[in-house]
């Protein structure tokens, strides 16, 4: 591993014990020991490949402030690297490398051809104004290009924890302007506004992966008759942990799916309602208010973690790694835990939830839409035109002339009405849906298979490892690096 640390550190990278990297790493050994790969190669898909620590100066408040930043590239058995930039003042290199880890075994669960990389900035966001966290963004965009940390061929970041589709128009912008000759220089990054390279359906995409995964799942009639459930979204109770992004797509998806939404947890508290809580409208107070306390619509409550011990069905923990330890463990309540954050369940905790009969799905394939659609828009970047371009016009002309021969030949025709939902072309936003769509419901039955056929595997996270660990080593072979 190549770590490069600058002189005049303000502290040491390392936070030393980290139970995040210790629980990812743990899942990994105990899929590791029920594969007949090699040890060595099982040694070299677990090892983070290289990791860039820097420290660099940026002016804020009239003063000089030392920011400390990292990007981790875990696997470089496919390129370019993939995964977040995250901002906050949990960063440090073990969080880094857990979450690249992470990210290698996310994109072989879902096919997308990358390796992972992960990178964050220690500060909290909120403590700085737009002009500085800009500053700070494109400071640390040109430390990535000086070490070749960053590039559409090399390693291309995504927003995570405390970055969105902002962010990322600077890192993007930083880059065209520093590296003039590469005609693919958008997809240096992902997670892009529209306007400036993104793809349509990029936001709402890890909400919307999750959702698709939870619907497998409650509609697969062998698994809901394990857990003694009924198949189907309408009469499950699901509680969320995390209001951004992800939480916030997670529930509307579900909801919208049929699922009565009866918590919601954030940082500063949570709200609880037996009967629902109206996602929109809780959005709605959220945005004029800052917080999700004090919504009218249900009842808050101050310690707002205490929810995620609630009766409920599914529990969809979105916010952060760690949250269900050994302490809150035995008291968790929910049947189906759904990780729409990365790590959300220390190793520690797993064991004690399983035993209750809790199904753990993997944060490795839950939150994998988020990546699956990052993949669509380097393809569209590198591709240079927009999903749906060449062919809307031309499906809708060919759906137009069966209807028309259908019409010649039945003597029937139909509305206008009709004719426009039938003969509609996909535009990129379809396209990018139904790839979405299609590729977690074949991951979700590629786990399944080692879940239900391998006698072995004995939990889902399980299943999703030994999926994954075979195809990364599969990419072993045939780069002639492993016998
Ligand atoms: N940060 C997201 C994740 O953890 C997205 C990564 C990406 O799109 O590259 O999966």
């Amino acid at each position: 591993m190549a770590s490069k640390a600058k002189t005049g550190a303000a502290s040491s990278p390392f936070a030393g014990h980290n139970p995040f990297l210790e629980s990812v790493n743990a899942y990994f050994d105990k899929a590791a020991a029920i594969m007949d790969h090699p040890k060595g190669l099982l040694d070299q898909i677990r090892a983070c490949n290289s990791v860039y620590y820097m420290q660099f100066p940026v002016r804020i408040k009239g003063g000089i402030q030392v920011i400390q930043a990292w990007r981790a590239e875990h696997s470089h058995h496919k390129l370019p690297t993939k995964g977040g930039i995250r901002y906050a003042m949990t960063v440090d290199q073990e969080e880094v490398q857990a979450l690249a880890a992470l990210m290698t075994y996310k994109c072989a669960v879902v096919d997308v051809p990358f390796g992972g990389g992960k990178g964050g900035i220690r500060i909290d966001p909120k403590q700085y104004t737009t002009e500085e966290l800009e500053r700070i963004t494109r400071r640390y965009t040109v430390e990535l290009i000086k070490k070749n940390f960053i590039g559409p061929a090399v390693d291309v970041p995504a927003p995570d924890y405390g970055t969105g589709p902002r962010e990322m128009s600077w890192i993007a912008d930083t880059y065209q302007s520093m590296v003039k000759d590469d005609i693919n220089a958008l997809g240096c990054v992902t997670g892009k506004p529209v306007g400036q390279g993104g793809v349509r359906g990029r936001t709402a995409a890890t909400g919307r992966g999750l959702f698709f995964s939870v619907r497998e799942a409650v509609n697969d009639p062998k698994l809901m008759k394990k857990l003694k459930m009924t198949t189907g979204l309408s009469d499950k109770r699901v509680i969320v942990q995390g209001f951004g992004n992800v939480g916030y797509h997670a529930a509307k998806f579900l909801q919208e799916g049929g699922a009565t939404i009866v918590g919601i947890i954030e940082w500063d508290g949570a709200v609880v309602n037996p009967k629902g809580i109206d996602v929109e409208s809780l959005k709605a107070h959220h945005a004029k208010k800052g917080s999700i306390t004090g919504f009218a619509g249900a009842k808050t409550i101050k310690e707002g973690n205490s929810v995620l011990e609630h009766d409920c069905e599914i529990l969809v923990p979105a916010a952060l790694e760690s949250q269900i330890h050994k302490g809150n463990a035995p008291k968790i309540k929910a049947k189906i835990i759904a990780e729409g954050a990365n790590g959300p369940i220390t190793s520690e905790a797993e064991p004690i939830l399983l035993k209750k009969g809790i199904l753990v799905m993997p944060d490795m394939f839950v939150n994998a839409g988020g990546v699956v659609v990052s993949y669509f828009e380097w393809l569209k970047n590198l591709s240079h035109v927009r999903f749906g371009r060449m062919d809307k016009r031309f499906d809708e002309g060919s759906s137009l002339r069966i209807i028309e021969t259908v019409e010649r030949l039945t003597g029937k025709s139909l509305t206008l009405a009709e004719r426009a939902v039938i003969a509609r072309g996909a535009d990129e936003e379809d396209l990018v849906n139904s790839g979405l769509e299609d590729t977690m419901i074949m991951s979700y039955h590629a786990i399944m298979e080692h879940f239900n056929g391998n006698p072995r595997v004995k939990d889902m996270r399980t299943a999703a490892f030994v999926n994954s660990i075979d195809k990364i080593a599969q990419s072993y072979a045939t780069l002639g690096i492993f016998p």
